[in-house]
């Protein structure tokens, strides 16, 4: 009997990654997805904690499933409520202490095992909870990816972070750093190919710390892993997120330089421009090795834009420390760029430190440093206009004869171009920068790359 699940994903890629994965794991018991949790057999929640407003979501997002689990119960059928991701990882026994209505709580390393829970909670054994770090790989326990993700997928390579920044929960939610094997990522990024996929973004919370076991036995880095994964003939573009300017290797570097699969896009959190703040987030780097890292990276490869993370009013932030920052942003310049206002969360040390910056001065501050980041965006953006590049298109535009895909710099363009193209690269002329997006025109109707 075909049972129907919803998931809903909160936060990060990886997360979007885990969801299709719980997917996988739940379609051989006879759940298939669906778009609605009215209704559904099984609804996951997916989950984030990287800030205070992420985890509280998901409590009112319970409180909006309650009604439907009761409708359900009225005509006697079941909902079945799971909680997966960091919260249920932070947050496990509280949980099913604080939300009597979920069923589940389980971690991001074990949700490989949902579909035994589900089997014991049907034979009536209570609620269950597993935020274990279990010494087995989840990935040999996944089955193979039966539905084609589209022309873009996401592929998972290493997991966890030793890195310990003072603000950041990942450490203690998704555990120690973990690389899977080159045999295992390769097998999945051809199993994928195979489907269709044209272009893999390769994640991990430090991906860039990658040192997964390869075929000669030896540690490989992750510019040798994306020199590996180029050689498969359907996969045209290669991407990998997110980055510690700490594990920027001259192999990764190099891969950047040489390797014309590999996108000029990179996406390098900074934080903070000032070195008192580095130190006080434990980034281990100062600004100036920050920018000395930058320039060896554009060196390599002129072309390339670059994205970062910005965090405001961290503890003890003067009006100096974020003078730097901007002063940082101004002497590198974005393409793109996420800035978030410090928020404590529970268990880092950042949380419990002196000087808590006023909510209204992270307010002023974020203005500040988002209009600045926002006007270098207009300016690249620009820039690319009566440029050609490659466009990835992966799905139907707003109207009848319109595509909408990448460039290689991950920027939405929306041109008029024929359905064959759909899933298919090709050569696009940038037109006009709109807001968050570009127009562009084919450049040669009769040549789809
Ligand atoms: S490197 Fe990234 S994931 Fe790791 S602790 Fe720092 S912010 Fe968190």
């Amino acid at each position: 009997m075909t049972r129907k699940l919803f998931i809903k994903t909160y936060g990060c890629q990886m997360n979007a990654y885990d969801s299709a994965r719980i997917a996988d794991v739940m379609a051989p018991h006879g759940y298939s997805l669906v778009d609605d949790a009215a209704g559904a057999d099984m609804v996951v929640l997916n989950t984030c904690h990287i800030r205070e407003k992420a985890a509280e979501k998901v409590y009112s997002e319970l409180g909006r499933l309650r009604r439907a689990k009761e409708e359900k119960a009225a005509n006697g059928e079941r909902m079945l409520i799971a909680v997966a991701g960091c919260v249920a990882q932070a947050e496990g026994e509280e949980m099913i202490v604080r939300a009597p209505l979920v069923d589940i709580v389980v971690g991001p390393q074990v949700y490989h095992r949902l579909p035994e829970m589900v089997a014991k909670l049907s034979r009536g054994e209570g609620r269950a909870l597993d935020t274990e770090f279990p010494a087995m790989d989840k990935f040999d326990a996944l089955p193979g990816t039966k539905t084609a993700p589209g022309p873009t997928a996401f592929l998972t390579v290493q997991e966890g972070c030793d890195k310990f920044c003072t603000f950041c929960v990942v450490p203690y939610t998704r555990g120690a750093e973990y690389s899977r094997s080159v045999a295992q990522i390769e097998a999945e990024a051809r199993h994928v190919a195979d489907l269709g996929v044209k272009e893999l973004t390769l994640l991990g919370q430090n991906v860039n710390a990658y040192h997964g076991i390869g075929p000669d036995g030896e540690p490989w880095g992750l510019g040798r892993l994306i020199r590996r994964l180029a050689k498969i003939d359907e996969i045209a573009r290669l991407r990998y997120t997110t980055s510690h300017p700490r594990d920027m290797s001259d192999e990764l570097i190099d891969a950047h330089a040489h390797e014309p699969k590999l996108m000029p896009y990179l996406h390098l959190p900074v934080q903070s421009g000032s070195d008192r703040v580095l130190e006080a987030m434990n980034r281990g780097h100062t600004a100036e090795d920050y920018k000395r890292l930058v320039e060896r990276i554009r060196r390599a490869r002129p072309d390339i834009a670059l994205s970062s993370d910005f965090i405001v009013g961290f503890p003890g932030e003067t009006d100096e420390d974020f003078e730097a920052t901007m002063a940082l942003i101004r002497d590198v310049g974005y393409a793109q760029a996420f800035s978030f206002k410090y928020s404590p969360r529970p268990g880092t040390p950042a949380a419990v430190a002196r000087k808590q910056i006023a909510d209204n001065v992270k307010e002023d501050r974020l203005a500040g440093l988002q209009d600045l980041l926002r006007r270098q965006a207009d300016t690249f953006a620009a820039a690319c206009v009566g440029r050609e590049m490659d466009v990835l298109f992966e799905h139907r535009g707003r109207y009848a004869d319109q595509l909408v895909g990448r460039s290689p710099y991950l920027q939405p363009v929306h041109a008029r171009a024929p359905e064959r193209l759909l899933g298919r690269l090709a050569r696009v002329r940038l037109v006009e920068a709109k807001s968050n997006s570009m127009a562009g025109e084919l450049a040669d109707m009769a040549v789809a790359l």
